[in-house]
């Protein structure tokens, strides 16, 4: 089993034909209620690509709190360890102009109030749990709590450190897959990385610091993977029209996990992953663009 501790978020999307002047208040041509996050988007795509699910995190007490955890249940993920706190939920007001710009205002909202005790009382309790999957949007001391606890109770830790933000030496040991796209790359190890090339530099930076494998995502590029053991992977993307890369990376990454769980080799579950996040690249949306198992089968064997 799978368990995703993260953030859980209502993106408010509105298009508008021109982004508002200072002062100014305009109309929206439309405006729209999705689930997101990335937290709940990696779980909905671990979900979906086939994984037993659960999911810590933190809603509000206000109305978006029922439709947030409706959705994830809706994919059959276990919600009973999500927290109600005080005050709203996590949101996004993004509006998108027609030259397909955003501008994006995040408000953390629950997710800010997600505390260690919280996360880490339900992450260490189970020795049923193949992998605990973390990114950061949720306060980093509730993060290190949950890589310390899982660590010790023998789960792996997948850790996809986005927004990208540097981490202590110390926190290296305690992940078992590391998985980063360009920019976090150079965020967390300082090295420019835009190819295969850097991207193996990069790579064998982080497992010199303790970590057992690593992937870095390279969006159209495909994706580069090297594990302690020294084996390495190059596995390109699959070509298709793409009309959203939105959450391309966090299907990648559930997809990759569930994959894990499943047994797959390294070199199998990063070409599952590689099907599922082409596919969600050829739809509209974060969650809606996420496919499910038979998809991503069915396309692999295309
Ligand atoms: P993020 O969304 O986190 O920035 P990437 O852009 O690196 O992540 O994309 C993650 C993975 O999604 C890539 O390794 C690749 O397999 C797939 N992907 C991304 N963009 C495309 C694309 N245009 N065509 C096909 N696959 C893509």
């Amino acid at each position: 089993k799978l368990l995703v501790v993260g953030s859980i978020n209502m993106d408010i999307v509105s298009t508008v034909s021109q982004f508002p002047l200072p002062g100014e208040t305009i109309a929206s041509v439309r405006t729209d209620f999705f689930p997101g996050g990335k937290g709940a988007n990696q779980a909905v795509a671990a979900a979906r690509a086939g994984a037993d699910c659960g999911m810590i995190g933190a809603v509000g007490d206000d109305s978006f709190a029922a439709a947030l955890l409706a959705a994830l249940q809706q994919d059959g993920i276990a919600t009973e360890q999500i927290l109600r706190k005080p005050g709203s939920s996590g949101f996004a007001i993004i509006t998108v102009n027609e030259e397909g710009e955003n501008h994006i205002v995040l408000t953390a909202g629950a997710n800010g109030q997600l505390t260690a005790e919280d996360a880490a009382a339900g992450a260490g309790n189970g020795a049923d749990v193949f992998a605990v999957l973390l990114q950061n949007e949720i306060p980093w001391d509730t993060n290190f709590a949950v890589m310390s606890s899982a660590h010790s109770s023998g789960a792996r830790v997948f850790y996809n450190p986005a927004p990208a933000r540097a981490f202590p030496d110390h926190v290296f040991p305690l992940l078992h897959t590391l998985i980063m796209n360009e920019t976090e790359a150079a965020v967390i190890t300082g090295l420019a990385v835009n190819d295969e090339h850097s991207a193996k530099a990069s790579a064998e930076w982080a497992l010199d610091k303790g970590v057992e494998e690593v992937i870095i995502t390279l969006g159209a590029k495909g994706c580069f993977y090297l594990n302690k053991q020294g084996q390495a992977a190059a596995v390109s993307a699959f070509k298709v029209k793409p009309v959203d890369t939105t959450a391309a990376g966090d299907t990648f990454f559930g997809a990759y996990a569930a994959a894990s769980a499943d047994g797959l080799s390294a070199e199998d579950a990063l070409t599952f992953a590689a099907a599922a996040a082409a596919l969600a690249v050829t739809k509209q949306g974060a969650q809606a663009s996420i496919p499910n198992k038979a998809d991503i089968e069915a396309f692999l064997q295309r």
